[in-house]
């Protein structure tokens, strides 16, 4: 729901009340109710949101956000859309997130459901800290992977070489051409969708999913030995270090040892 749109929704539900009836309008929550519960997990929020569970909770769908927006991206889901009805949504495929380096949309936000810590640094408003959702690339159907030269996602990315990199190989099977693979940095993609929105083929073969579904789960006891920050965590972590005797165990039992540090 756009903004021109906002201001008119209340006279429209009034309007409609009184032309349908109560029966009419009970249907209408009715089927509104039967769409909140089937909510798709799919749904794209505004930067800076809260998890899912929390900013359900909280957002009280005014579209402060939505009318914020100088590129429409946003909209409030309708019935029909398959989301929570009223919450703020975008689908980059038809309107990606442009990234505005002042983030408009967040400190708009009345109840915090969409939080400015989240996209600061130094108290500064950072949009590269955004962190929508992660874009991952259908290697099926990205023509880049059959060996036909495209960079559309590539070049679309407002972090050029930072969040989509092209891998280069030779392509073995004419032994003469290569292949040019993007391949998606996920701890830089911001989730905008540009990519999705540029990608050439009939259905995107790069789009983007919210975080708890493209994003798999390592486990805290897997340390990266090469990352200062992370091999903070051993010294805390030292005394419930365990030592594996490889000597008398398989190494399939060994790796399949939970809480094991390596
Ligand atoms: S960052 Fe800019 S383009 Fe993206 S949703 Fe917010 S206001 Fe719209
Ligand atoms: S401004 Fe905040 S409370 Fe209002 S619709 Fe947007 S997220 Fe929800
Ligand atoms: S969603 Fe796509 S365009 Fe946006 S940062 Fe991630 S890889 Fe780049």
């Amino acid at each position: 729901m756009k903004k021109q749109e906002l201001g008119g929704r209340r006279h429209f539900l009034l309007s409609m009340a009184r032309g349908l009836g109560l029966s009419a309008m009970g249907a209408l929550v009715w089927s509104a109710y039967i769409d909140e519960i089937k909510a798709s997990p799919l749904v794209l929020r505004p930067p800076g949101a809260l998890d899912e569970d929390e900013f359900i909770k909280s957002c009280i769908k005014c579209g402060l956000c939505v009318e914020a927006c100088p590129y429409d991206t946003l909209f409030l889901a309708a019935p029909g859309d398959n989301k929570p009805i009223g919450t703020p949504f975008f689908t980059p495929r038809d309107v990606p997130c442009y990234m505005c380096e002042d983030i408009p949309c967040v400190p708009v936000c009345p109840t915090g459901s969409l939080v400015e810590d989240y996209v600061k640094t130094d108290g500064e408003f950072d949009i590269k800290k955004i962190d929508i959702g992660k874009a991952v690339v259908d290697t099926s159907s990205c023509i880049a992977y059959w060996g036909i030269q495209c960079d559309a996602c590539y070049r679309a990315c407002p972090l050029l070489d930072e969040a989509i990199k092209l891998e280069y190989s030779s392509n073995e099977r004419t032994g003469k051409h290569a292949f040019l693979k993007p391949i998606v940095d996920m701890e830089v993609c911001t989730g905008c969708g540009l990519c999705e929105r540029a990608c050439i083929t009939d259905k995107p073969a790069i789009y983007v999913l919210p975080n708890e579904i493209a994003l798999g789960k390592a486990g805290s006891h897997y340390i990266k030995g090469w990352d200062k920050d992370d091999e903070k965590r051993l010294k805390g972590a030292k005394n419930e270090v365990k030592t594996t005797d490889l000597s008398s165990k398989s190494v399939l039992d060994s790796l399949n040892d939970d809480g094991d540090l390596y």
